[in-house]
């Protein structure tokens, strides 16, 4: 017989036959049950046996069966029959647990369907296997609580809130919707919420509202970035405005270089300024509602919250009629979240991965067709690699005694209990082949999360 080719020293194998496809191996378990499962008495008798087929990790590209011949039993003592137990089986889905471990973990990267072909399984198991995997991850990881929130928008088949640490620029939690129930939940359910000092935000009442009742002590700051990109609205809104009154070409012109009249004037290059005071001259109008914008961004400049509502009310009643519908949205959010937006002149911290997390996130939807919000959820929430770890690794402790151990007490040596708290999905068979990427590394003390443009270049390569 070949040697063990399971490489676990659980089973005896005892036959292999290989096709084009598959591995069918016949194993029976290497140790016999002691005692009877019921009364314990150690009076048992073979009462024949049944085979029983179970999956395992495919080897060499092949998908590998096993045919357990399992014995069964009957106590003499207690006259009840039973089979023997299958070690490092999962019984109630015919799997090596090894097997299952695996599926989880690729199950985060890969398509259920190319997991269910590759193992030779339903889909439906696969995608079992992969609740159970998040349920247990979701017990097991924990992100640092920010003390920098950020909560934005992003649209995964719907609109979402995500929940980010702005200093380091992750990903703590993606929640379903961007309710008031749903985001005081989340907060509520956190330890340690208290540490959030500030939480920086979109102009959306329901996250401000969650936010005020779960942890009032924090401050709320309306992101300079959702501010002022409604000045840039109201440019554009100018500049579509006067497509009537162009000819096609010109149409074309300007929509070619509407970049340069988005861009700040300070940013420009000679041939952008040119560019943009040809159309400014042409288009009094365009003119103006582009010198209302280079305005209102200064009112960025302000050294304080009353700076800064000063400034805004200059810029207010600077702005010449013509224009001034197209800034209505911004003058109205402007009043009804002033003191938010001018906690930014106080507290001026804003989030830095906003470009990266629209690129992720319009991957993640192309990618995603097909896959619930679950699984998108947990693609980037639990993407191997792409956590930001921090903190110390524990000093190096020297042991009382480094001399061997007598062979008696080697022989009654147990595992430690802490390894046996230790997630049964966490643990890994000692035959397993990929020892090193356990998906929670152990001696790191800080996770921050999911970090941003790591995984946005995970998912170029093809990673994710
Ligand atoms: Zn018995």
């Amino acid at each position: 017989m070949p040697a063990n080719i399971l490489n676990l020293p659980q089973y005896i194998v005892t036959a292999l036959k290989e096709d084009e496809h598959d591995y069918h191996v016949s194993a029976d378990v290497s140790q016999q049950p002691l005692n009877c499962p019921h009364c314990h008495s150690g009076d048992i008798r073979g009462f024949g046996r049944r085979e029983q087929l179970i999956k395992d990790l495919p080897v060499h590209g092949k998908r590998v069966g096993v045919y357990v011949d399992t014995r069964r039993y009957q106590c003499t003592s207690c006259s009840k029959t039973f089979y023997e137990e299958l070690p490092v089986v999962d019984e109630k889905r015919k799997m090596t647990k090894r097997l299952v471990n695996w599926i989880g973990r690729q199950s985060i990267s890969r398509t259920f369907s190319s997991l269910a072909d590759e193992v030779g399984i339903v889909e439906g198991t696969v995608r079992s296997i992969f609740r159970d995997y998040i349920n247990e991850l979701e017990k097991t990881v924990r992100f640092e609580i920010p003390q920098w929130m950020g909560i934005d928008e992003i649209h995964l088949i719907k609109p979402r809130c995500v929940v980010t640490n702005i200093e380091n620029n992750t990903i703590v939690d993606i929640l379903r919707d961007r309710n008031k129930k749903t985001v005081i939940a989340y907060l509520s359910q956190l330890k340690g919420i208290n540490q959030v000092n500030y939480v920086a935000m979109d102009m959306w009442s329901p996250y401000k509202d969650a936010m005020e009742i779960v942890i009032p002590h924090a401050k709320i700051v309306i992101d300079k970035f959702h501010v002022v990109r409604m000045a840039n609205d109201a440019l554009e809104r100018v500049r579509k405005s006067l497509r009537e009154k162009l000819t096609a070409k010109q149409r074309r012109g300007l929509m070619n270089d509407r970049f340069v009249l988005l861009k700040r004037e300070r940013d420009l290059n000679d041939k952008e300024a040119f560019l943009l005071d040809g159309w400014c001259q042409n288009y009094p109008e365009l003119g103006l509602a582009y010198r209302q914008k280079e305005a209102f961004y200064q009112i960025y400049d302000a050294q304080s919250p009353d700076q800064a509502k000063t400034l805004f009310r200059e810029w207010y009643h600077s702005l010449s009629p013509e224009i001034r519908p197209a800034y209505s949205d911004l003058v109205r959010a402007w009043g009804n979240w002033e003191p938010y937006i001018c906690n930014y002149f106080e507290h001026p911290v804003t989030n830095a991965y906003t470009e990266s997390l629209n690129n992720l996130i319009r991957v993640m939807n192309r990618l995603g067709r097909g896959y619930s919000f679950e699984a998108l959820r947990a693609k980037i929430l639990f993407a191997e690699g792409a956590h930001k770890m921090g903190g110390q690794r524990p000093k190096f402790q020297r042991q009382q005694s480094m001399r061997m151990p007598e062979l008696s007490r080697v022989a009654s040596f147990e595992p430690s209990n802490e390894y046996l708290d230790v997630p049964e999905f966490l643990r890994r068979d000692c035959s397993d082949s990929d020892l090193t990427d356990s998906p929670v590394s152990t001696w790191y003390n800080k996770n921050y999360g999911v970090d941003i443009s790591t995984l946005a270049s995970m998912i170029e390569k093809g990673q994710l």
